[in-house]
Formats: structure tokens, sequence, C-alpha cells
């Protein structure tokens, strides 16, 4: 079984990625990361004009964004009714909007910039673990139709096995706005893209230290000093300590997938004859797609470390999915991976500043189109063509109890997954 992200392994860092050889000495801003929050950012700076500077620890895209399911749609990690309870039906509305406005924005770098990522909008489905569940989709089918005029479809226990392969949900809640790709090839194409209005793209050139000069910042890397003006941080669940007041403000969560060998064509039928990207309604959700090659992938968070052994998180992952496709049992996994999200204490995406240093960050596994969105809308504060964002004028909550390590993290594992054990 190999270590290595499927998707890197199936589409390896292209030779050719347009990435610098040395540092330049000055640029307009750094951009800390080059995930797509960082790479998104990087686009629309250097679209306007500025010098912008991509800084990577490892390769581009090293980081979340290749090593996730691949799976996109609307919506923020947060439910929406949730959204317009605790904000008001103005930002409620705001909130929305951003994000079919960053499911465009995949789209956009699929058929406008031309990134070949395997993109296909077969809809997505999220199922009932428990009849519970299902109770509360015809709940969430009427409030997305009223409030938000957004359509979604019930799938009632009967119809389920025309969806997906599986005796273990109690019916499902089916949106069009769903969408399956190669994240690798869409972050490596994303690279391409930013590179070619002008970004400048460094790898291997970790920021070790940030210092306040009279004029903005001085980076100093691992390849050298770079004077700035301005600095994003777009580590999101990789953030350290490099910016005093920043960590405090999203928790890295692990996040662990596990992929078969392919499957026969008679078994991907079964499993998932529409094609769609599929997830539980449970708070320790498991989600699933068929690859571009038609692999079984199935995910789960665990107990929310980072640090599970990738041996013994398979093994509970193909358990989980055995439960649920029996059907599996002869086929070997391949791969076995982690990769580290980002989750606030609101579970809702953030802009902000502090320490004179600008970040997005957040999106709590919901995820990439949220991160190619946040990435640009701070990058459009930054130059101006926005004064305003829903998602730099909410609070940003920390709490006293945690500066640098999430140890209540399995405390709360616990709770959710006795919630989860309830009818
Ligand atoms: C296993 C997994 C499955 C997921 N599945 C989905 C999914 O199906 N659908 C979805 O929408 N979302 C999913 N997500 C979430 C999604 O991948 C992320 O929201 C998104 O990729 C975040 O992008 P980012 O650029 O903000 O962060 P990242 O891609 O994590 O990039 C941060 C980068 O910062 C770099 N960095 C950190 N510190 C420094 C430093 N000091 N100097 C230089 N570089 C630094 C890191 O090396 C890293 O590459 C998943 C996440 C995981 C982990």
């Amino acid at each position: 079984m190999l270590t290595e992200p499927f998707w890197t392994w199936s589409c390896p860092r292209p030779d050719d990625l347009p990435v610098a050889d040395a540092l330049p000495e000055s640029a307009d801003v750094a951009v800390i990361g080059g995930g797509f929050t960082g790479l998104s950012a990087a686009r629309t700076l250097a679209q306007s004009g500025a010098s912008v500077v991509v800084l990577e620890r490892e390769t581009i895209g090293w980081g979340a964004s290749s090593r996730n399911g691949g799976m996109t749609g609307c919506g923020l990690k947060r439910p929406s009714q949730a959204i317009f309870e605790r904000y008001g039906e103005s930002y409620g509305h705001a909130f929305w909007q951003a994000s079919l406005e960053a499911f465009d924005l995949v789209k956009e770098m699929v058929f406008t910039e031309g990134v070949d990522c395997d993109f296909s909008e077969n809809g997505s489905i999220c199922l009932a673990y428990k009849p519970s569940h299902f109770e509360g989709f015809k709940a969430e089918a009427e409030w997305n139709r009223r409030v938000l005029g957004h359509e979604m479809r019930l799938v009632s226990p009967s119809e389920l096995k025309d969806e997906v392969g599986s005796a273990a949900y109690f019916g499902g809640i089916l949106d069009d706005h769903g969408a399956g790709l190669h994240p690798a090839k869409l972050v490596f194409g994303v690279a391409r893209v930013a590179a070619k209005y002008g970004a400048t793209l460094v790898e291997r050139a970790p920021v070790t230290r940030l210092e306040k000069t009279g004029g903005g910042f001085s980076v100093h890397t691992r390849r050298g000093l770079l004077r700035v003006r301005e600095v994003v941080s777009a580590a999101n669940g990789y953030t350290e300590s490099l910016v005093p007041g920043l960590k405090s403000r999203v928790l890295p969560v692990g996040s662990y997938i596990i992929v078969t060998e392919p499957l026969s064509p008679e078994l991907q039928k079964e499993i998932s004859p529409k094609g769609r990207m599929m997830w539980d309604a449970k708070w320790f959700l498991n989600y699933f797609r068929l690859t571009p090659d038609g692999r079984m992938l199935w995910g789960g968070r665990n107990n929310l470390s980072t640090d599970l052994d990738l041996g013994e998180s398979a093994q509970i992952l193909r358990g989980q999915m055995l439960r649920a496709f029996p059907q599996l049992a002869g086929v070997p996994v391949t791969h076995t991976w982690s990769g580290k999200l980002g989750l606030t204490f609101d579970l809702m995406p953030h802009i902000g500043r502090v320490g004179g240093a600008h970040y997005a960050m957040g999106y709590g596994g919901h995820g990439f189109h949220v991160a190619l969105y946040l990435g640009r809308e701070l990058a459009r504060l930054l130059t101006g063509e926005k004064t305003a964002s829903p998602f730099a004028e909410i609070p940003h909550p920390t709490y006293f109890f945690y500066r640098d390590r999430a140890w209540f993290l399995p405390l709360a594992a616990r709770y959710y997954r006795m919630l989860d054990a309830l009818p």
C-alpha cells in the first residue's frame, strides 16, 4: 500500500511547472502557501498588475489542495440555515451567493482558463445514516427551496438503489450543484494560470520569520530574503506560529483517505450508477466517490487528530467502507494518505488581518471552491477592487484555551461520536 496521495501518484507535479529558480529581492506582495487559496490570491493580484511571489514550503499544491477528495459544489461547511440564524438574512444571502460564485470560479478555471482536471458535474448526494437524518433532509429541502430558491431532491429509501449500491443508508438528498475532479490536476493548472498572469512561484521556500519594516515586511525564507509591502498567509490547516495570533484562529484537523484498485465496470455501475459525489450525514462523516479511472475513494476524519498512523487509518477506513459496501471485500486498497484541513471555532471561513499580515482560512473541508474564492476575495480587497466582504466582517472567534496545541480535539471527537450513536 502506498502512502503517497493517489492524486499526485497518478499526476505527479509536472516537470515544466513554471516555478522560479531564485527568489526575487522584492515584490508588492508575498503569499505564504502554494495551495488553492494562495494561488488564487496570486492570480488576482497579478491580474491587477501587482508583483506577487508565492512562497511554498514544499512543492506547489503539496498541502490539502492535492490531498482532498476532489468533490465540489456549493454551500459552506456550516449549514445555510444555521448561518441565517446566526448572522441574519442579509449576511445569510451574501454567504450563499458567495458559495455559488465559488463553484462558478471552479468552472471558470476549467472552462475559461482551460485547466484540464477531469471535471464532471454529476451532482452530489448526502446519505442518511439513520432514519432521523432523512427526516432532517425533508426540512432541509423545504427550507432551501423557500429561503434560497435552491432545489434539492429527496431520494427515498426505495429509490436509493438507483444512486448507490449499498444497503447501509436510509435515503438521501440530491443536489445537482455537485461535481468531481482531479485535485492535483486542478492545483497544478491553477499554478500555471497564476504564473501566466505574472505571479512568481517559489518552491522549497519555507518562510521562517516575518520582520516588520518601515515600508512593509522582510520575509525570511530558507531560500533568502524577500522585501514586500504586504504579506498574505494562505497556510490554512498548515498554519504555524509564524504570525503571532494567527494559529489560535484555526484548528488543524486530520482527514484520511484510502483508494482501491480500479473496480470492474460492473462494480462501478453497481456502486455509483450515476457517478455522484457522496457522503453521509454523520458528524463524523465518511465521503466517497469513484475516481476518474474507476477506483473507490473512501475518506473520513477518524478521531480528528493529524498524526494517526496511515496503516492503522487504512484499516479503520476499509472497515467502514466494507460495512457500507461488502461487495468490495476482495478489492485491494492501493493508497492511504492524510492531510490537514483548517477548521474554525464557528465553522465559518474568514478573511482578516493580524500582526499586519492578511489571511484567508477555515474552510472546514468544504473546501477547495471556497479556498479559490477567498483567495480571490482577499486579493480584490487588497487591490481595492472590492471594499467589503462578509467573510471579513463577521467576528473570528478565538478562545483562551487554544493557542498552540488543540489538546481538546480528542474529547470533542468522543462527544460527536456519541451524537452519531444516538438514533
Ligand atoms: C483529506 C482531505 C480531504 C478533503 N476533501 C475535500 C473535498 O472533497 N472537497 C473540498 O471542497 N475540500 C476538501 N478538503 C479541503 C480542501 O482540500 C481545502 O479546503 C483546500 O485545499 C485548502 O487550500 P489552501 O490553499 O487554503 O491550503 P493548503 O492546500 O493546505 O495549502 C497550504 C500550504 O501552505 C504551505 N505552508 C505552510 N506554512 C508555510 C510556510 N511557513 N512557508 C511556506 N509555505 C507554507 C503548506 O506547505 C501548504 O502547501 C479536504 C481536505 C483534506 C485534508
